[in-house]
């Protein structure tokens, strides 16, 4: 496999960053996930805004990705990824510097970059739904930046994992706010709603298109709170993101979301999902 480091098109076995580097030492970085269909990066624009929007909070210089699609679309050639799905996978840190707290003077970024081959959920878990635990949030204030410092996310997917559910939701202050890889929506008194964008949340891509499909649907929207008491009212729930795609959740802690049944609204987002996703494909709504 080719990926790309700091300029280079190089073979991923000979892909070395320094042990100095401050993503290595401090997590001093940001990094994006583009979802990739048919060789066609989804939302590439809005990822790279984000990133430098992610770099800008950090005080990287943004000139660092300028070349990010270019560089993702030599990667998705030269790995024969033109067809099927793929991720691209990109990260800067601020690079390798003696290790300080402060900022060093005139260090270069390092980028990484990798496209890889992508195997999609089994179409059971979108038929069907997937199971999802609640736990604390114990995360930072500035949940807005796609930090590569991701230890209570990966702690809580662990949780997931462990018992048998693909995702964690966080709880804060009493409110279910998003998993730990994705962003959260449900169905309450007939209205969708997911938590107000805010740094205590990462606004997904996706989370943004689910809205602009949903308001295309005519859907009844609204950015709100799902408070964690109200649970047992949810009548859909689902979630969403680049890897996720839109995909409903049919049990929280072992209990049945509504029906336990994947609902109407949560079944419409899907299929718009897959239209925009692959437009020359028609999926029955
Ligand atoms: N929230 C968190 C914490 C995430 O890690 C992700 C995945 N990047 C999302 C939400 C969904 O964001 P996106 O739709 O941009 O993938």
């Amino acid at each position: 496999m080719q990926v790309y480091l700091n300029g280079e098109y190089i073979d991923h076995a000979d892909a070395k960053v320094s042990v100095d580097d401050r993503g290595f030492l401090f997590a001093d970085g940001v990094y994006e996930v583009v979802r990739v269909y048919d060789g066609h990066p989804f939302l590439m624009k809005p990822h790279i805004a984000r990133m430098k929007d992610g770099l800008r909070a950090l005080q990287i210089d943004t000139s660092s990705i300028d070349d990010l699609g270019q560089i993702a679309e030599r990667l998705l050639r030269e790995n024969n990824l033109t067809e099927g799905d793929a991720t691209i996978y990109a990260q800067v840190s601020r690079g390798a510097a003696p290790r300080k707290h402060a900022f060093p003077p005139n260090t270069a970024p390092t980028l990484y970059v990798a496209a890889k081959r992508f195997t999609n959920h089994p179409a059971s878990w979108f038929e069907n739904g997937v199971a999802a635990i609640t736990v604390p949030d114990n995360r930072w204030t500035r949940c807005d930046i796609k930090s590569i410092a991701l230890l209570p996310n990966v702690l809580a997917n662990q949780a997931a994992h462990a018992a048998g559910a693909f995702e964690a939701l966080f709880v804060k202050d009493g409110v279910v706010i998003e998993g730990s890889h994705s962003n959260l929506f449900a169905v309450l008194d007939g209205k969708l709603i997911t938590y107000p964008k805010s740094n205590y949340i990462l606004a997904g891509i996706t989370r943004t298109l689910v809205i602009e499909l949903a308001r295309e649907l005519n859907l009844p929207f609204a950015e709100e709170s799902l408070l964690w008491e109200r649970l047992g009212d949810v009548e859909e729930m689902f979630l969403s993101g680049t890897t996720t795609e839109v995909l409903p959740v049919t049990t929280v802690d072992g209990k049945p979301v509504g029906n336990g049944r994947v609902g109407a609204i949560t079944r419409q987002l899907v299929n718009a999902y897959a239209r925009r996703a692959h437009p020359q494909v028609s999926v029955s709504a």
